[in-house]
């Protein structure tokens, strides 16, 4: 009989790694502290990015061993706004992205992943926090600080699908803002990595700015914020936890496309239980050069301000999007050469929030705020 897998947090990392694990003979427990999984998210449509791996992600989740039971709808274009510039379409013959619904009701990607995992047998123990692990675990609790906030809105609509991003500093400092619509739901998001506190006078901007532009139909509105959090550390092996998503600051730094992160450290995680791989080794040969990379094209994105928002655009219309992103989102000389600076910069947010107290059973790890010695 194999030993009994705890996992810590049931969001898209921890499943993956219960399913996984699971699938391969492991008995597998997941503790969650809410009362359903997607607690944290709001029935918001979220973006699987497309374009960082030439493999297509439903290929790389089919690979893993993950099905596609949720809403998860290619999305092979849209409308892209920077500031003093005509809207410009962009296409793709490839999906840009999957657009996947998160949250706690049917058809969402957390929804999805427990079934799956329900119905493998992984034992999903719901309104159970833990601050403190003793002995061997996954952790997966998700973000511990906010290094971008989002404030958006889900709604009913009857404008017809579509997908709308905006770059504009007075809207969403440093980030950018979003329209998702598909099949008569929308969303309508400003992230903003800045000035956090004017977070509800940008959504109100977002909102004029969608108003000015399009026809906007919004029925039944449902206010939320979230945030997201990145960071980089030398090891996600502690105290015989292996850290996983955004707990181990798995994050897109440049514009918070975590999923995918989420998914794969959860799967290496559990590889790396199954075959008595280095779980260090995994992510360091995948996931580690991309994080570098994300942190400095942050770096520079923070910097090009307007003039470089109306580039951006212009680039993602003007030749095949998903090339342009494949090219920034991967590792290349010049960005290695810009790391040290991005690292500087980031130095305090980008800061190790996990915990490296000798012996140690903290699972939140903003260690000394809640478990720790
Ligand atoms: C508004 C918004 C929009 C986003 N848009 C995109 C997008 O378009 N594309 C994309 O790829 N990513 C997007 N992201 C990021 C993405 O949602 C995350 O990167 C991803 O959900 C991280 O998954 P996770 O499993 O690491 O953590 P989470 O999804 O946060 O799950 C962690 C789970 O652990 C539980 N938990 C926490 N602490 C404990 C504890 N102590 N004990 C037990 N359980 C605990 C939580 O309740 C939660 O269920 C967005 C995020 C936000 C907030």
């Amino acid at each position: 009989m194999k030993e009994t897998i705890n996992i810590i947090g049931a969001g898209p990392a921890g499943l993956v790694a219960a399913i996984v694990l699971r699938k391969h003979g492991f008995p597998v427990k997941v503790f969650e502290m809410s009362s359903d999984v997607g607690h944290r998210l709001n029935g918001d449509f979220q973006g699987l990015e497309n374009w960082s791996s030439e493999r297509d992600i439903t290929e790389l989740l089919k690979d893993i061993g993950i099905e596609i039971n949720f809403l998860c709808v290619p999305y092979y274009g849209g409308t892209v706004y920077a500031p003093e510039m005509k809207p410009a379409e962009i296409k793709s013959d490839r999906p840009i992205f999957y657009l996947v619904k998160r949250g706690a009701m049917p058809g969402t990607l957390d929804m999805g992943l427990k079934e799956q995992a329900l119905s493998l047998g992984v034992e999903i123990l719901f309104n159970r926090r833990l601050d403190a692990f003793d002995g061997k675990a996954i952790v997966g609790t998700g973000p511990k600080g906010g290094d971008a906030i989002a404030v958006g809105i889900t709604f009913n609509t009857e404008m017809e699908d579509k997908s709308v991003l905006v770059f504009d500093d007075d809207i969403a400092p440093k980030g950018y803002a979003y329209l998702l619509v598909n099949q008569g739901c929308g969303t309508m998001v400003t992230v903003l990595y800045r000035e956090y506190r004017r977070g509800n006078e940008c959504f109100d901007d977002m909102k004029r700015f969608f108003k000015d532009n399009m026809a906007l139909d919004i029925k039944n509105e449902k206010k939320f914020g979230s945030y997201g959090n990145f960071f980089i550390r030398d090891t996600q092996a502690h105290n015989k936890k292996l850290y996983i998503g955004e707990s181990a600051g798995f994050q897109d730094c440049l514009w918070g496309f975590g999923m995918r992160y989420a998914i794969l450290s959860g799967w290496m995680a559990a590889k790396s239980l199954i075959d008595g791989s280095d779980y260090d080794m995994l992510w360091k040969k995948d996931l580690k050069p991309m994080l570098e990379t994300s942190l400095v094209n942050r770096y520079l994105f923070e910097k090009v301000g307007h003039a470089g928002y109306r580039y951006l655009a212009k680039k993602f219309t003007s030749g095949n999007p998903c090339d342009f992103l494949r090219k920034h989102y991967n590792p290349s000389f010049s960005k290695q050469l810009l790391l040290p600076l991005a690292k500087r910069k980031y130095e305090s947010r980008v800061r190790d929030k996990n915990c490296n107290h000798e012996n140690c059973s903290c699972v939140w790890c903003r260690c000394g705020e809640r478990a720790c010695p």
